[in-house]
């Protein structure tokens, strides 16, 4: 017997599983041993070996098992206790650890949440005598989970596969890499340069990463791999793209992939394979939720690196706020009023990979510049839309076989709401319309698949209650009237329950006893008596049960209307379980059409969420080039500017052109550099996305990279203190940097002795400046004021300050007061001492 305290360390956990309840169900749970081992151990043993990387809960009766070093991490990852049982002779006491089953998500979450792959041996057979049969029906891994806390509701979860790809026309190292979402069906594919790799991993930020387990040379070892993620090694014949061809056209039905403007792509096919022959292994299920490849090609949108990504803080702040700090947001924090998690996610996509095409961006404007317009068509849209469900992964839980009739009634709910929604988009103008007839994924129009979803939605309804159980067996779940064998079984069922309530009432009169008809889940239907009139009990009632206050019998001619009953009950539940099967297939027939109709809702979602931001905080549309200067007019920090108090943030231009394309910026410690710098880059990445920017006017000439370093500052929290680093970047970005190119460095030159800082700042200056081709677009923060000089001699170069107060004298003594205004021309001094002065720094040293 186990210890009831055993299931009892998890804090939120229900009432422990009593020992009572673990239903043993066959030899593998027995102590009985036959030979050296049991047949169960041999068994679990068996299904181990298939998944030796995952932790591997085996079910037995109403609980997973883990047995051996699984069960030592499962008692220390979960808190359970730790025991041991007997499995054979040869084995001795083998360490056991369990949940009870119905716990089995809650756990799960926790051992995949810390990075664990988690198998689950299911019985597959009916116990009987001997050894019950089991086999690993999913791996659940974090790329693969499908629902539960592990998903944030905006964000995609990926699963990527990465592998060396043939070297391109100047000889770079290239790497194929694929990603898919599985519970989206999302999968895109590319082919990417080696130092883009870094810049993609920030982007998609992978839960899971495949690779090729090889030590050939330009193996996946030797690439830079994303931190945090879950490395799983796959056998390299995984990745063969002959294979994964076949293995695409199976998947999509057709007989060739011209279709899917793979083309100069052929390497991905590679890591797709791997996708998909692992996921097939994993979760068979979530291969029936995929979508058409998408194909990212480099060219077509703004190249960022990591290291700019997380500069600008597009996700998530640079590091933690600290006490006091106003700052701690990321750009998506203030940029996303999305109602629906499909726009949510969108806009991430959006916002981290930034286009560098015209059409497609004015169109995203013209459709923003539509909600702006139309105010009343854009609050009604945003009511329409808020609390819509998931659509796209609740029906990947359909497709996948994972939904129960509520996620059916959910997403019936949100399906018949698209059409109104869209309809209101249409009001609210020409572009907006255009979303919904050309937003489709794939170019279909969309409006015969929102048809389409409101039909299906329109047959859920029809055919399910409102509140259905979770689990089909507590039947109810089809709405009368909509079957007529299930209303011709339903009213049989009635019937037999009426027969029974009839018995129970004649038994009554008959014996004059209290008497009450039960049901037991193993005794079956029982009479029931209060213990002081036990002793009345008629001949023909058999003693079954002794309660504290009752005594129940069984009775014949009851026993022969419980088989009755219970016929009745399984013959409603089997059609039941029929209209839910058709229901099923219904929708996930009506997949496609529904994917198409939430992928342009999500477009509407977004473009009104855009415009909410833009009417809310007077941001304005920029006017996109292919060529010219970069003009800025007042142009705002859109977080720091939404920190602050209305009104507080004092906005500034920013010009660069043909005279000015590398700005020196000088000016006081907290004057406002860095803010001025991240804004101006941040106006020009938004602008790309399709979004309005915070400013009063904005000419943005498209830019094909955007560059952003910080000077070496100690950051020992992010382990990286060195000058080095800061080198090692700056040498990326004179290599990489283009005459279209945005480039911004804060201090760069500043983690070295200053002598050599400042020749260093001063040289990558002149670098730019002379860069055949033309200089970047680039602002450059320094305090090494001597930088100013080269204005003088370089042609593109123009010096900007920060202005401060006249308060502020010579000496160091007056008051320092930041104006945060960028003016023409360099500081004339650094005002470090004012600045120490005003961090408290004590007089004598001042
Ligand atoms: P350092 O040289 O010490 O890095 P800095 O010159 O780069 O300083 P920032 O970090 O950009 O200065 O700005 C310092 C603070 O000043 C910011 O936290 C912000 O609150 C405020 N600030 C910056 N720019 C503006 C502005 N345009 N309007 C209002 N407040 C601003």
């Amino acid at each position: 017997m186990r210890a009831l305290a055993e299931h009892q360390a998890v804090p939120t956990a229900e009432p422990p599983a009593l020992d009572a309840d673990r239903v043993e169900p066959d030899a593998a749970a027995s102590d009985v041993v036959r030979g050296g081992q049991t047949p169960g151990r041999r068994q679990y043993l068996t299904l181990k070996a298939q998944q030796p990387d995952a932790i591997l809960l085996f079910r037995m009766g109403d609980f997973y098992e883990t047995f051996d070093g699984d069960a030592e991490i499962c008692a220390r990852e979960l808190g359970i206790a730790l025991t041991s049982r007997p499995m054979g002779k040869d084995e001795g006491r083998i360490p056991l650890a369990g949940v009870p089953h119905h716990q089995l998500e809650r756990y799960l979450e926790r051992l995949v949440g810390a990075g664990y792959r988690v198998a689950i041996a299911e019985q597959v057979s009916e116990p009987g005598h001997g050894l019950v049969e089991r086999r690993i029906v999913r791996v659940v891994t974090p790329g693969t989970v499908e629902n539960g806390a592990l998903l944030a509701p905006a964000a995609h979860n990926w699963l990527a596969a990465l592998a060396p790809a043939p070297a391109g026309p100047d000889q770079q190292p290239r790497w194929a890499l694929a990603a898919c979402d599985v519970t989206t069906g999302e999968l895109e594919l590319q082919v990417l340069p080696g130092d883009e790799l870094g810049g993609e991993w920030a982007r998609l930020t992978p839960r899971e990463l495949l690779v090729p387990d090889t030590d050939a040379r330009g193996a996946v070892a030797g690439a830079m791999l994303p931190e945090g993620v879950l490395v799983t090694r796959r056998d390299p014949r995984r990745f063969a793209v002959a294979d994964a061809t076949e293995a695409l056209c199976g998947q999509f039905a057709v007989g060739t992939l011209d279709g899917f403007g793979l083309i100069g792509l052929e390497a991905a096919l590679g890591p797709t394979g791997a996708l998909l022959d692992y996921l097939a292994e994993a979760w068979p299920g979530a291969l029936a939720h995929l979508r058409l490849p998408r194909p990212v090609r480099g060219a077509a949108h703004v190249f960022l690196d990591a290291q700019t990504r997380r500069n600008l803080e597009l996700f998530a702040p640079a590091r933690p706020p600290s006490a006091g700090e106003t700052s701690g947001r990321a750009l998506i924090d203030v940029l996303d009023e999305t109602r629906t998690p499909m726009g949510g996610r969108l806009l991430r996509l959006r916002l981290g990979r930034p286009l560098r095409e015209l059409a497609p961006l004015q169109a995203r404007l013209d459709a923003v510049a539509a909600f702006v317009e139309a105010g009343s068509e854009r609050h009604r849209l945003r009511e329409q839309l808020r609390g819509l469900p998931d659509v796209e992964r609740l029906l990947g839980r359909v497709r996948a076989g994972t939904a129960h009739a509520r996620h059916l009634v959910q997403l019936a709910s949100g399906l018949a709401r698209l059409p109104v929604a869209a309809e209101t988009a249409r009001a609210a103008g020409a572009a907006a319309a255009a979303l919904i007839d050309g937003a489709a994924t794939d170019g279909a129009p969309v409006a015969g698949a929102l048809t389409a979803a409101a039909e299906t939605a329109a047959l859920v309804a029809a055919a399910l209650n409102d509140d259905p159980p979770v689990d089909p067996a507590d039947g109810d779940s089809v709405r009368t009237g909509f079957d007529p064998e299930v209303d011709r079984l339903r009213a049989l069922a009635s019937g037999a329950r009426e027969e029974l309530a009839a018995l129970e009432t004649a038994q009554r009169e008959r014996t004059g006893l209290s008497v009450k008809a039960g049901f037991h889940r193993v005794f079956g239907y029982y009479l029931e008596l209060p213990r002081a009139q036990a002793d009345r009990a008629p001949h023909d009632y058999e003693p079954r049960q002794t309660l504290a206050g009752t005594q129940r019998f069984r009775f014949p001619p009851l026993t022969a209307l419980e088989a009755e009953i219970l016929e009745a009950r399984d013959a409603l539940l089997t059609a039941e379980r029929a209209v839910l099967d058709r229901v099923l297939a219904q929708l996930a027939a009506a997949g496609p059409a529904i994917l198409r109709a939430a992928a342009a809702i999500a477009t509407l979602d977004v473009a009104a969420g855009l415009a909410t931001v833009a009417v809310d905080r007077g941001y304005v549309r920029p006017k996109l080039a292919s060529g010219g200067a970069l003009a800025i007019e007042d142009g705002r920090h859109p977080v720091v500017e939404h920190e602050l108090p209305a009104g507080e943030f004092v906005p500034n231009d920013a010009v660069l052109d043909s005279e000015s394309a590398i700005v020196v910026l000088t000016g006081p410690n907290m004057g406002g550099k860095s803010t001025y710098l991240r804004q101006t880059a941040l106006i020009v990445l938004l602008a790309q996305c399709g979004s309005f920017v915070p400013a009063r006017r904005a000419r943005i000439p498209l830019v094909d990279r955007i560059f952003s370093r910080v000077g070496a500052q100690d950051d020992l929290a992010a382990g990286q203190s060195t000058f080095m680093v800061e080198m090692v970047e700056t040498a990326t970005i004179l290599h990489q940097a283009t005459e279209r190119s945005l480039v911004i460095l804060d201090e760069v030159g500043r983690g070295t002795a200053t002598h050599d800082g400042l020749a260093i700042a001063q040289a990558v200056v002149e670098y730019l400046h002379d860069r055949p081709g033309g200089a970047p677009w680039t602002l450059f923060a320094t305090h090494f004021h001597e930088l100013t000089a080269l204005a003088a001699t370089l042609p593109r170069v123009t010096n900007r300050s920060v202005a401060v107060s006249d308060a502020a004298d010579a000496d160091g003594t007056g008051e320092i007061v930041f104006l945060h205004r960028i003016v023409a021309g360099g500081a004339d001094r650094s005002y470090g001492v004012h600045v120490a002065a005003l961090a408290g720094l004590p007089r004598a040293v001042v």
